[in-house]
């Protein structure tokens, strides 16, 4: 998206233009930013210009030699390639491809953003572009062009070098920070994003000037446009006439002078804030060269003529692709600096712009898009059992492909930087919904088809044995659940389903009774919560039997195994009424915790860790901030910027609390009134406290979940932990769930409060020099801060409205009434004990059970259960390792990759079939080297062994990350660096798969696999 800096617009007409003596060589690289989604739905894009920029470049660029273009985003690709593209077309775009006049650069469904993404959906949206370009083309993308998300992570060059990158490309970093690069000359570096890979994943990062990715726009005698001699995309339709709203004026003989000695001031002014003579000039902006023909005859005669007098101007101009200019760079031998693991985040493009609060926008779209990705992890998993099981089984493997493609596609276009960070207009915001919600439905298809088909004959039949004599036919009703851990560890834990009756039993598949707690819900007066204590093996699926009593219960009977919990209720406090706090103190336990809730203002007081002692003063509730909706007034807030307009008020004036004593969880419910006597609350939160459990984490862990909403407009609601920890307002908050990073607290002349919040993806921290630490894990994106000594603060909602011309001409006001019901794990304890839970935890969380009830409550059959236990064998790796993927990609390709291109280019493979029989398996090591003295480890497993629970492996291949390169053919340009690395490691050594199919996995590492069963 292209929002005017008037900051820079103004700043950079100052500066002069001399320094290099040399001719300088300008590549000007023609590209068109399309987003895929923001203001305009996919369709309506499609329809209004992306379809054009395709079919038109290919022509355009088949007629010149000299042209070139770069593609960046997959998915509008892939929509012209499939409904659009015409047999012409594409033999030409094969032809382009070939001779490198065409390029693909990232080749993900996306540009992903880099704040609010988890690493595994943006690895799973590269993957699903790579997937394609490699299978269709069999070209593998070498280049990023990261031009548009807001900041830059720390994680992306990581991943960018495992897929086997030569160079990262980065634009929007802080103004400040981009202001002293360019002075310096230090846009170009090599960044080692992962302080535990270190050199043997760096990448060579170029971090674009002030003018980022749009051509210089501002030309006095060109129709105050600059070089978009196509104009302005318009919408719905393009005009018929093929006339479009500020085309520049067409070169001409009167024109062409000042056009290129304003295209030469502007290449040599960039030219001083290189080590190199070589100009980055990229030509292009959002929605551009969708009428390429006008483009580059314009820019050719420009460009000749600039040529023509190149010894004048001192400057050289060619059409490049984005390899091309890396290559020049690459050739001039230079030492770069190193960058370590330090990211870009926040980002600011002025001192009232702090790009901070799309971290909280649109929150229910960032939860559906991460429930949608938990749910596609847990169905790709399930899918390759089911094939491995039942080769020949009843679930048409095609239709399954199907639905998990619809599936990938979704989950991949929300990873979008104008998607999932919820900064897209209110129709694609409901566009990507509909994705997501229509996908799932189709999953969840695939799942019940999964388990309720019957595999074979003999089992179907068998399912119910006799009923023995003794044994009455039960008046009671039945309901069957499976329930399957998508994770590839043992799990112990709860899950929560809802019921309509009052009492439930529960037996697991070996017939036996299973606690469970019953309880009115906090959430529907009719319904009932029933959680049951589930024990499920790593991938492993187990059947369990909920029985309704449509009777009393029978002293000593087995029914009084279900604990029936009962709420109590206090009345509701006053804000204005609290006198002394402390005095009257509710204890709420378990093994690992004692909280203590106050009488006095039904909030939290404190939290004492049992098992080491420690004892925390904690005070959590709501707080809002007022946000300024009038551009006359100040700075306002909106979908992208938080502007903090003053400080955050208590957003309660009554506080209710209900507590609900159990034998699985204990239950506190608190809603928060925005005015003393309302009837409805505003805020509430319940807090579950595992008990009974021997699990470190279920006890360590505390379960809390809000509901927020409808906010009044201007407002943005946190909720605030204030705790007795004293933390210098230090925070840490991860990168997309991959690493941690320190937060330092920042005084600012100017929006201190917005540019101190940082996104927080998975996890978040403060601890204090004693090393108590209280950590809070999350199912979705957040903004977080540290504003003040022992505080937490995360932003949860926002609802926001304001007058500026450019907001509300594109309707990106964030006017959002939803309610929003997020969820987050708090724990408390010693740094070293909560570090060794939290990356699991965090997983255990994104990736809880999945419940699929198989039948409704109902009489039973004449017959009873037969108990058979799991039929599935489990699949454990060890706790520092995460099974980030397993599934089948369909792709239809070989493993060699000389092969693949014969294949393509003999025309064999142009309609390819799904391959069903080859797994991609990735797993990632969760612990940085040093952080854990156990867990940090490299950790070996024996591929063989770990998989026999689905299978005998057969063969096991490594690949690249995103299953693309033969690991031992990838070789990544090597960069110099300043740095002295004595002997520098390659990568390839360790990265191995013995003959006996063990592998070592260290620490960070994520490494990707072709299995064969
Ligand atoms: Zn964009």
């Amino acid at each position: 998206m292209v929002r005017l800096n008037l900051f820079f617009a103004l700043l950079c007409l100052s500066v002069s233009a001399n320094g290099h003596q040399e001719p300088i060589q300008a590549f000007v690289i023609p590209h068109s930013h399309m987003d895929v989604g923001w203001v305009y739905t996919v369709q309506e894009s499609m329809h209004a210009y992306a379809s054009n920029v395709y079919t038109t470049v290919v022509e355009e660029l088949s007629r010149v030699k000299g042209r070139r273009f770069i593609a960046v985003e997959q998915e509008f690709f892939r929509l012209w390639w499939d409904t659009a593209a015409s047999q012409w077309h594409k033999k030409q775009v094969r032809q382009l491809l070939q001779e490198g006049r065409l390029e693909f650069i990232i080749g993900g469904q996306v540009m992903h953003d880099e704040s609010v993404t988890d690493i595994d959906d943006a690895i799973l949206q590269l993957t699903e572009g790579h997937g394609f370009l490699y299978e269709t083309f069999g070209v593998r993308p070498h280049f990023s062009w990261h031009v548009d998300p807001f900041g830059a992570s720390a994680t992306t060059p990581v991943l960018f070098a495992l897929a086997g990158f030569d160079a990262h490309l980065i634009s929007r970093i802080d103004y400040d920070l981009k202001d002293v690069m360019q002075k310096k000359k230090k846009l170009q570096f090599v960044w080692r994003g992962s302080p535990s890979l270190a050199d043997t994943q760096e990448i060579f990062t170029h971090t674009m000037d002030q003018y980022s990715y749009c051509t210089p726009s501002y030309i006095p005698f060109s129709n105050r446009s600059g070089f978009y001699w196509n104009g302005v995309a318009m919408f719905p339709d393009p005009p018929k006439d093929g006339v479009y709203p500020n085309m520049s004026l067409p070169v001409t003989k009167e024109t062409v002078e000042p056009y290129a000695q304003t295209m030469v001031d502007n290449i040599k002014q960039r030219a001083q804030w290189f080590q190199t003579n070589h100009v980055l000039w990229p030509w292009g902006c959002d929605k551009q060269f969708y009428n390429a023909s006008v483009q580059f005859t314009n820019m050719d005669m420009l460009m000749n003529y600039i040529n023509k007098h190149s010894t004048e101007f001192g400057v050289t101009v060619q059409y490049a692709t984005l390899k091309e200019y890396f290559q020049a760079v690459h050739q001039s031998n230079l030492s770069w600096e190193v960058r370590g693991s330090q990211d870009f985040l926040p980002y600011s493009t002025e001192p009232f712009q702090a790009w901070t609060g799309f971290y909280a926008s649109r929150n229910v779209l960032k939860g559906v898009a991460r429930r949608a990705s938990s749910l596609l992890h847990s169905a790709e998993s399930l899918f390759v059992r089911y094939r491995i099981k039942y080769p020949e089984g009843p679930v048409q493997k095609e239709w399954a492909l199907d639905k998990l493609k619809a599936l990938r596609w979704a989950v991949s276009e929300v990873q979008h930087h104008d998607a999932i960070t919820g900064t897209e207009s209110p129709k694609v915001a409901d566009m990507y919904m509909e994705h997501l919600n229509q996908s799932m439905m189709g999953v969840q298809e695939l799942l019940a088809a999964m388990f309720l088909l019957p595999q074979d004959p003999d089992t179907a039949s068998a399912k119910y044995r006799s009923n023995t004599k003794d044994e009455q036919p039960s008046k009671d009703l039945e309901q069957h659940i499976i329930v399957y851990n998508p994770l590839a560890w043992n799990v112990t834990t709860y899950i929560n389903v809802s019921v309509k009756y009052s009492m439930a039993l529960v037996y697991d598949d070996n017939g036996k009774v299973v606690p469970a707690q019953i309880q009115p819900s906090a959430e529907s007066p009719a319904d009932y919560d029933l959680f049951i204590m589930v024990e499920l093996g790593g991938l492993q699926y187990r059947k369990y039997l909920i029985q309704f009593p449509q009777s009393e219960c029978k002293k000593g009977s087995s029914c009084g195994i279900t604990h029936a919990a009962r709420v109590v209720k206090f009345e509701r406090r006053d804000v204005s009424e609290w006198k002394k706090r402390g005095r009257k103190l509710l204890p709420v336990l378990n093994d690992c915790y004692k909280l203590l809730f106050d009488q006095e203002t039904n909030l939290l007081h404190s939290i004492t860790n049992r098992l080491e002692g420690q004892k925390v003063i904690i005070h959590q509730d709501f707080w809002e901030y007022d946000a300024n909706g009038d551009v006359h007034a100040g700075p306002i807030s909106d979908n992208y910027i938080f502007t903090a307009n003053g400080s955050a008020v208590p957003a309660y004036k009554s506080v209710e609390m209900e507590i609900i004593p159990g034998k699985i969880i204990s239950e506190v419910r608190q809603y928060f009134y925005r005015e003393a006597s309302d009837k409805n609350y505003t805020y509430a939160m319940v807090t579950r406290v595992p008990v009974g459990f021997k699990d470190k984490l279920l006890c360590q862990r505390l379960d809390q979940s809000y509901a927020l909403g409808p906010l009044v407009v201007n407002r943005e609601a946190v909720l605030r932990t204030t705790t007795s920890l004293s933390n210098k307002k230090t925070l840490y908050t991860d990168n997309n769930g991959y690493q941690m990073l320190k937060r330092e607290h920042k005084q600012y002349i100017n929006n201190t409060v917005s540019r101190n919040y940082y996104p927080m993806v998975r996890q978040a921290f403060i601890e204090d020099e004693d090393s108590c630490r209280l950590s809070l894990l999350s199912e979705r994106a957040h903004g977080v801060a540290s504003l003040a000594e022992g505080e937490i603060e995360v932003m949860l909602h926002r609802r926001l409205w304001n007058n500026q011309e450019w907001n509300r001409g594109y309707n990106l006001t964030l006017n959002d009434s939803s309610v929003v019901r997020p969820s987050i794990w708090m724990m408390l304890g010693s740094s070293a004990a909560v570090a060794a839970l939290s990356q699991q935890g965090a997983l255990y969380l994104q990736h809880r059970p999945v419940v699929l009830p198989i039948d409704k409550p109902q009489k039973p059959w004449s017959e009873h259960e037969r108990w058979n236990g799991p039929s599935v064998q489990p699949v454990v790796l060890p706790p520092n390792l995460h099974m980030q993927y397993l599934g089948i990609p369909g792709w239809d390709y070989g493993p060699n990759h000389t092969q693949h291109l014969q294949n393509i280019n003999s025309g064999v493979k142009t309609n390819p079939e799904a391959d069903f029989d080859r797994v991609l398996l990735r797993i990632a090591h969760l612990y940085e080297k040093g952080e854990d003295p156990v867990l940090s480890k490299p950790a070996t497993i024996n591929l063989k062994e770990i998989l026999q629970g689905l299978g005998e492996v057969k063969a096991v291949q490594e690949r690249s990350l995103t299953g693309t390169w033969d690991i031992s053919d990838l070789q990544r340009w090597s960069w110099r660096t300043t740095e002295k690395t004595g002997n520098k490691k390659t990568s390839s050594s360790s990265r191995r798969v013995t003959m006996d199919f063990n592998v070592t996995i260290s620490p960070k590492e994520i490494r990707t696999f072709f299995i064969h069963f």
